[in-house]
């Protein structure tokens, strides 16, 4: 097994890190601090700072100062910096990819997707510097003008999840700061170093001090904080539903603009007459990348009667194949989860399916041969004859374990499909275009794919869910621009006398 290469630690220039506050690396006032460290071998990342809530009003107070004269540079301006990030993610994707595969623990190939989001992200908010298009309407009265304006709402607190380290926060970060927003940034403590990362690379796109501060820590103290903070407008948040329930009832008292990405169940729908071998390496791709640990994995196969038997088979067949081991090494398929206490919640939904009387058919135990006792490594594992209300395809599970449910036909497909909490990603595999579109429109979800696994959203299309996946908003696409911007009208009277709109109408 590969030990963690020290070029790769110096990547992040020292072992010990800081907050990044109105442009000025400082250290918590709390003196205190936590260790990154590797998933796949438990080496160290580094050490950070475990920060409080007065570092969290250090943070909003910068923000809040930086934002009076951030929200008057003009946007095409503001788009220049992001495409110089964007550049420097570029220039330094190969030593972010190799960071991400030692720190959150993801494949190569999926590391670089997930710093290619990042630059595509940037580089599509950095257009919206040029856009940010409002409205101009006739009015109801003459010599009169109306337009429609978006307007940068504040400080935005933004905290994300360990699962797309770079990919999230440039969803929230890029769109809010075109906008004309600064943030207070709070990385999951999984994946520090790759946002210090983040923040680096901002800094040195020319991003004006207090624009865009991080503060390092846990959910409980910083987040926490955050939330309630007065001065902070907008809070984006991925995590999971049961924090997202949190933030909200936290962000309540404050009326905050609160915009929450969470869970996911989703459903793989395999028909009778679909392409097998293209369901197979979809599902494949959508159950065990990024070791099951994506909001968009499959964790659901819904396979009609006459293909289930020789679906399972070629499932279980390929699932065996794959190679864990480190992220970084060329040739693994399955990198490890995230830490142990998801390596003990995934093995305990393995007791789950099981007690529920669901057919082990493959995997279903931490792996420790060849070194790999040294990290956090789940077997890929595939649960069949499972019944739609089993919470193992009820509950999201977060890790490398797939249920196949058998149905009739496409109408219990899409019932089925329909019939939990969570309302992420959905897919269909079919040669039928009739049942395509029926999936299309019926499916409860807020991407379905056709002919393609649940993961592989594009950065220029609304991502997000509908259910308890979040709370109607979207991120991502022209979408971004409604969670950070507030829309101002505005009416221009040039006719010199006082006319009153709805009275002076009336004929
Ligand atoms: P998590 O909810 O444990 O943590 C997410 C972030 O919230 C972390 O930074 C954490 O420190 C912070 N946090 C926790 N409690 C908080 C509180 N009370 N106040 C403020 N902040 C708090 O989630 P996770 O384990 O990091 O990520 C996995 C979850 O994220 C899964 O449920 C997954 O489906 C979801 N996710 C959703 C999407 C999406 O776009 N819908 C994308 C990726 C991940």
């Amino acid at each position: 097994m590969a030990q963690l290469d020290s070029s790769s630690v110096a990547l992040t220039g020292t072992k010990t890190f800081q907050n990044y506050i109105g442009g000025e690396w400082v250290d918590s006032a709390s003196g205190e601090t936590f260790e990154s460290t590797s998933p796949a071998t438990g080496e160290s990342i580094g050490i950070f700072p475990k920060s409080t809530a007065e570092d969290v009003d250090r943070a909003v107070a910068a923000a809040k100062a930086a934002v009076e004269e951030w929200r008057l540079v003009p946007a095409p301006q503001r788009g220049e910096i992001l495409y110089r990030f964007a550049n420097l993610l570029t220039e330094e994707k190969d030593d972010l990819t190799d960071l991400m595969s030692h720190e959150m623990g993801k494949v190569k190939a999926e590391a670089g997707g997930d710093v290619q989001e990042a630059i595509d992200m940037s580089l599509y908010m950095a257009g919206e510097g040029r856009r940010m298009f409002g409205q101009t309407t006739p009015s109801e009265l003459r010599d009169k003008f109306n337009m429609s304006v978006r307007q940068p709402i504040g400080v935005v607190g933004a905290i994300t999840p360990w699962n797309f380290p770079i990919a999230i926060p440039s969803w929230k970060i890029a769109p809010a700061l075109v906008c004309g927003n600064t943030v207070v940034f709070k990385p999951a403590t999984d994946t520090p170093a790759l946002g210090e990362r983040f923040v680096e690379l901002f800094a040195d796109a020319g991003l004006p001090a207090g624009v865009l501060n991080i503060v390092h820590g846990g959910g409980g103290a910083v987040g926490d904080r955050l939330v309630k903070h007065p001065d902070v407008r907008v809070i984006t948040l991925t995590g999971s539903r049961e924090t997202g329930v949190e933030v909200m009832r936290n962000a309540a008292d404050g009326l905050k603009h609160v915009h929450l990405e969470l869970g996911g169940k989703n459903a793989i729908i395999v028909l009778d007459d679909a392409d097998l071998e293209l369901a197979v390496e979809g599902i494949v791709w959508s159950a065990f990348g990024t070791s099951g640990q994506r909001c968009t994995a499959a964790s659901r196969v819904i396979v009609q009667d006459g293909v289930y038997e020789q679906l399972q088979s070629k499932l279980v067949a390929v699932a065996e194949k794959m190679r864990l081991g480190p992220g970084w090494e060329d040739d693994t398929d399955v990198g490890p989860v995230i830490n142990k206490r998801a390596l003990e919640k995934i093995h305990s939904y393995t007791e789950i399916g099981k007690g529920e009387g669901a057919k082990l058919l493959t995997g279903g135990e931490v792996a420790t041969d060849d070194g790999l006792d040294k990290g956090f490594f789940y077997r890929p594992t595939i649960f069949g004859d499972v019944d739609p209300q089993m919470r193992v395809a009820q509950e999201e599970i977060f890790g490398p374990t797939t249920a196949l449910i058998r149905v009739k036909d496409v109408d219990e497909a899409i019932r089925v499909s329909n019939g939990i909490n969570y309302g992420l990603s959905s897919s269909i595999f079919t040669r039928d275009v009739n049942k395509a579109f029926r999936a299309m429109r019926d499916l409860e979800a807020g991407i379905t794919y056709i002919n393609a696994g649940t993961i592989g959203a594009e950065v220029h299309l609304p991502f997000g869910g509908t259910k308890d996946t979040g709370n109607g908003h979207r991120e991502a696409g022209q979408a971004a621009l409604d969670v950070f911007t507030e829309w101002k009208s505005i009416y221009v009277d040039y006719s010199g006398k006082l006319q009153k709109a709805q009275i002076d109408t009336a004929s």
